[in-house]
């Protein structure tokens, strides 16, 4: 567990700086480190940071210290970035770092919330877990703890709790529907995915609630496991391959199912909705999947709504300017989450667009508290809203 675990990556960084930058378009691309412009905020400055606490120089009972490792937002940007073997580790060492916080009993004071929230409530708010589905009350949808469907939407908990964006989840269903689709959800039975207890080091948590989703789903018997939230797919995807059970289900994210709903002619989006968009790549929906990144899929999908004219920021695709909002980041230090958000807005409003568009809950909600602390003048929507316009 930790850095044990890591060990062989920690001597590979030669401090050359590229990862602070995007390669070949020179603008920032490490968050943390721009935010703060100090070398110990930097990709480059978390692996000095692991060796020290590796040979024993540092210690994690230093707040600042501990500042700085929970200051990235596991965008993996510099991994992006950075051409040494060790590179698709960075993130992997911050994380071996927040662990050993933890079980050192160094664990950030603003995380305490979340995790008893967990523990009392499977959420990551703390929120009456009777009320998880209350998002669902106006509109008409299986219950799958009850009955049987053969797909399952998963909400996710910040869908579930954050009223202001609850138009998503229901956009989600309303699109399923309309392509026939047999599909439920958990209501107040769905629990966490685990994934910000993994970011944040409580891996213990992680895999109580990954164990608990696996078995869940398997028991269910659906075909699919569909969510909107790009944190919980990629957790899906990526970090329940550490869980030993195997799923028996394909998990798919919202706009790769409604995508091949679309190509088979379930699914048809034929109104005009005249908007000029640009499109935020969520680090959990592109970086965080590798090879299987969806980085067509989605302006696909956008570029087939009639009326929708698409334009690109500078950074985007596996180089796009993280929201800010990961890695338990908006939880704990909002001022870092919010700039970083706002940053992206000024990329998005330079595009010409009047809306950004997202594929991740975390996103959506860290760019609308930016435009509220901001007063940037763009709209902010989930991609299941605008191709809801469309039905
Ligand atoms: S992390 Fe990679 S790109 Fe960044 S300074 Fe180290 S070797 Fe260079
Ligand atoms: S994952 Fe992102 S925030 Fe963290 S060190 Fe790398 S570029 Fe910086």
């Amino acid at each position: 567990m930790g850095l044990e675990n890591v060990k062989e990556y920690l001597y590979g960084c030669t401090r050359c700086g590229t990862c602070k930058d995007v390669l070949r378009i020179f603008v920032p691309a490490c968050p943390a480190g721009e935010k703060y412009q100090l070398e110990s905020f930097f990709p480059s400055g978390q692996m000095s940071i692991a060796r020290g606490i590796s040979e024993g120089v540092l210690s994690l009972e230093d707040d600042d210290l501990r500042e700085r490792i929970y200051a990235c937002t596991g965008c993996l940007s510099c991994e992006q970035q950075c051409g040494v073997f060790h590179h698709t580790h960075i993130f992997e060492v911050v994380q071996a770092l927040r662990e050993d916080a933890v079980t050192q009993g160094f664990m950030k004071p603003e995380y305490m919330a979340m995790y008893y929230g967990l523990r009392g409530e499977d959420n990551v708010f703390g929120n009456p877990k009777s009320e998880r589905g209350n998002w669902s009350k106006d509109i008409d949808v299986k219950n799958a703890a009850q009955e049987s469907v053969d797909v399952l939407y998963h909400v996710g908990c910040l869908l579930c709790y954050e009223k202001d964006l609850w138009d998503v989840p229901k956009s989600a269903v309303k699109l399923l529907q309309a392509a026939g689709v047999n599909v439920g959800i958990m209501g107040a039975e769905e629990c966490c995915c685990g994934s910000r207890s993994y970011e944040i080091g409580y891996t213990g948590e992680f895999t109580k609630y990954a164990e608990h989703s696996i078995e869940t789903f398997n028991t269910m018997g659906v075909s699919k496991v569909v969510t909107s939230c790009s944190d919980g797919y990629a957790a899906f995807k990526n970090l329940y391959q550490k869980i030993d059970t195997k799923p028996k289900y394909e998990a798919l994210h919202l706009v790769e199912y409604l995508s091949q709903l679309i190509e088979d002619g379930s699914l048809k989006l034929t109104k005009e909705v005249p908007m000029k968009v640009t499109y935020h790549d969520p680090c959990h929906l592109g970086r965080h999947l590798g090879e299987e990144a969806a980085y067509d899929t989605p302006r696909v999908l956008l570029n087939g709504i009639p009326g929708v004219e698409l334009v690109e920021m500078p950074r985007n695709r596996e180089n796009a300017w993280c929201c800010g909002a990961g890695a338990g980041v908006s939880q704990a230090n909002q001022e870092l989450s919010l700039w970083n958000a706002n940053e992206r807005l000024k990329e998005a409003k330079a595009t010409g667009a009047t809306a950004l568009v997202t594929s991740c809950g975390w996103c959506e909600k860290n760019f609308r508290d930016a435009v509220a602390e901001y007063g940037t003048d763009i709209e902010i929507y989930d991609i299941a809203e605008i191709a809801c316009k469309a039905l």
